[in-house]
């Protein structure tokens, strides 16, 4: 999809360092798998609320000129700055999360990361159940990750707004497993939402591309 496409489907009002980025697909793109609804209370008030929040936070702080990475880094781990950190986790998340889907479809998945899955888990289906399972034992609020360590693929999943971006890793594929991410189409039902995700919404030339395996 050419940048023109993409659909500012609302406008930003926020003010401060950091803006909420727009969705790269209309809000109904998703459907059957996540409803316009559930999008459109994600990203426009969820994902919208982190935004607000972090610059409400950072306001006049050593942190309002830095890049989003580099507030995430810096306040990882501080307690005096765990507010930040949740925050700023959140925003880089929650984008991550939504660049990383795309309309469902046929699964295509580029041939070198293909390649690379099979080696290591034997196949999509090993590879996505791992990824079910990280989601699923999560306790609460957190992530599920698909990441590179090394030359290697890693499954894991991290609490609350737990960012990959201080572990050493390169992450591949976000998967939001905060109930508000299902609660409105699936209800309790988290592992149904994280199997109907990976297996219609993932776009894999991403994944291949942030893994420089496409
Ligand atoms: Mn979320």
């Amino acid at each position: 999809m050419k940048a023109a496409e993409r659909i500012p489907m609302l406008a930003v009002a926020d003010t401060g360092p950091f803006q909420l980025p727009p969705l790269p697909w209309p809000t109904n793109a998703l459907e059957p798998v996540i409803s316009k609804g559930a999008v459109e209370l994600h990203h426009g008030k969820h994902h919208r609320g982190y935004v607000k929040k972090l610059n409400a936070l950072i306001a006049g702080t050593e942190f309002e000129h830095m890049t989003l990475e580099d507030v995430v880094r810096a306040t990882a781990g501080e307690p005096a700055n765990r507010e930040i950190y949740d925050n700023a986790g959140q925003v880089w998340n929650h984008t991550f999360f939504f660049e990383g889907l795309r309309p469902p479809g046929p699964l295509v998945v580029p041939l070198r990361l293909q390649d690379r899955i099979d080696t290591e888990f034997g196949g999509m289906e090993a590879m996505n159940a791992r990824l079910v399972q990280a989601a699923v034992a999560r306790f609460g609020s957190g992530w599920a990750w698909l990441s590179l360590r090394g030359r290697s693929l890693e499954v894991s999943s991290s609490p609350n707004a737990g960012s990959p971006l201080t572990t050493g890793t390169i992450p591949l594929l976000a998967l939001d497993v905060w109930e508000h991410a299902y609660y409105l189409d699936y209800h309790e039902r988290r592992e149904a939402y994280a199997k109907a995700v990976l297996s219609m919404l993932v776009d894999w030339h991403q994944v291949a591309r942030r893994a420089g395996l496409e």
